[in-house]
């Protein structure tokens, strides 16, 4: 009898077991170069047969979205749940695995996507299929939303839905990736929980200095306009731009202090501590790649560009600087920074594509609530704190239009992996296996107190 309740207890519920067969389905579809409705079809049908209204839509062909929607009462707007089904390419990495297939090794499941973002696309189908065929009350409508391109800035997925298609997103709130839930790095536990509030934001300028160009044998005596932009990078490379804590990124820096080593360590724990950076600490802060990202609006060299050929002058010398912006910067004061650190007339900074600037989402108030009970009723006393993205995702596009946008993680994970490139975009991406019921679980968690009538 006990053992029975043991083995009762130990097996995975049918949430658990379908989001990992939908996981297993998603990442033996290859959406590294479009085909992602290919990906959506199964899936489609899975909604259609619990009697879910939902429908690819496609922005171009083999380019699909599939939104889904679980009705409830209309007491609260509806919550959207956001999953990119494409991935990064494969090739020229090293992989060890095939990488749409997935292999389960040494106690993880490798596979693309595996991490992101699919194993997230497969708890929201897996929990909204879950609360459609339950019919328990929903104080608003469940969205689902699997989408295109996000690898490549959204424009086949949620930038095409919010221009062309906003009436399918209109939600209160969504949840999207951009947060995690971090494994000790031998996974033996969880450790900590972040929730992305807030991303830097993406731009990119060009600079061009012009020249006259000609045979390479008679080069300018003044005025050589790969000289004077290697001079202007080398000032974008050395400029730093001021340093701050956010209240995105506070109780991110205090984090973590808890696994740097001093002086590191302790300059963040000061920093987190007394909300601003002292000069000492800001030496510290500035010489590690991720503190230093989450401090300041930073901006590099990326691409380089002069004569098509050896024998003949630059008639333009091009270079392209990639910034990310934060949260509270402007697009124009960082261009106004970069113009003055140049301080040369002779280079010309043009603003490329422009994705707007995307506000930081509420800290604190009901998805704040839901992840910290969450997480209290899977895992008791593990810290959960804010975060800010360095990197971009879909969020922006929907905090540009007024959807409070959350970040989460899918399939719980090390920091270490994220370090070693194992988790997003890397060879061999991967997760532990003993972890993903529970991301399924902790994912269904919040979705439940957001949106049940009978939890809240
Ligand atoms: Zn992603």
């Amino acid at each position: 009898m006990v053992g029975a309740l043991v083995c009762l207890l130990a097996a995975a519920s049918p949430v658990e077991t379908e989001a990992r067969e939908i996981l297993e389905l998603l990442v033996a579809v290859d959406t590294s170069h479009g085909n992602e409705t290919k990906a959506l079809e199964p899936l489609l049908q899975r909604f259609r047969a619990a009697g879910v209204p939902a429908e690819i839509v496609e922005s171009a062909p083999g380019r699909g979205n599939l939104i889904a929607r679980v009705r409830g009462s209309g007491k609260k707007r509806p919550l959207l749940l956001l999953a990119h089904v494409d991935v990064v390419p494969v090739e020229g990495q090293p992989w060890t695995v095939p990488p749409f297939t997935p292999t389960e090794k040494d106690g993880f499941l490798y596979a693309r996507g595996v991490s992101d973002d699919k194993a997230m696309a497969a708890a929201f189908v897996a929990i909204a299929l879950e609360q459609a065929r339950s019919q328990k009350p929903l104080s608003r409508d469940l969205i689902v939303a699997l989408t295109a391109g996000e690898e490549t800035g959204g424009a086949a997925g949620v930038r095409w839905l919010v221009q062309n298609r906003k009436d399918l997103l209109d939600a209160e709130l969504a949840l999207n990736e951009g947060g995690a839930v971090y494994t000790t790095p031998d996974s033996s536990r969880i450790e900590s929980v972040s929730l992305g509030v807030a991303e830097k934001t993406f731009q990119s300028f060009r600079l061009v200095v012009r020249g006259k160009g000609g045979h390479s044998s008679v080069p300018p005596t003044e005025g050589d306009p790969v000289a004077i932009l290697a001079r202007a990078l080398l000032r974008v490379a050395e400029h730093r731009f001021p340093v701050k804590v956010l209240p995105a990124t506070r109780e991110q820096l205090a984090l973590l202090a808890r696994t740097e080593k001093p002086p590191l360590s302790e300059a963040l724990r000061r920093t987190a501590e007394k909300g601003t950076i002292a000069a000492d600490d800001e030496r510290v802060l500035s010489k590690d790649r991720i503190a230093n990202a989450l401090v300041r609006t930073t901006c590099v060299t990326t691409m380089l560009a002069g004569s098509p050929q050896d024998n003949v002058l630059p008639t333009t010398a091009e270079a392209t600087v990639n910034c990310r912006i934060l949260p509270d910067e402007t697009r124009e004061g960082t261009m106004s920074a970069l113009k003055k650190a140049i301080g040369d007339g002779a280079v010309e900074i043009r603003v490329l594509e422009e994705v707007g600037v995307a506000p930081s989402s509420p800290i604190g108030g009901q998805v704040t609530e839901a992840v910290r009970g969450a997480t209290r009723a899977l895992w008791g006393d593990v810290p959960v704190v804010h975060s800010m993205g360095t990197g971009a995702t879909d969020s922006r596009h929907l905090r540009a239009v007024g959807i409070a946008s959350f970040g989460l993680g899918g399939a719980p994970g090390s920091l270490e992996d994220a370090r070693q490139g194992r988790a997003a975009h890397g060879a061999d991406e991967r997760r532990p296996v003993r972890w993903l019921p529970d991301g399924v679980r902790f994912l269904r968690e919040v979705v439940v107190r957001l949106a049940r009538e009978d939890v809240q």
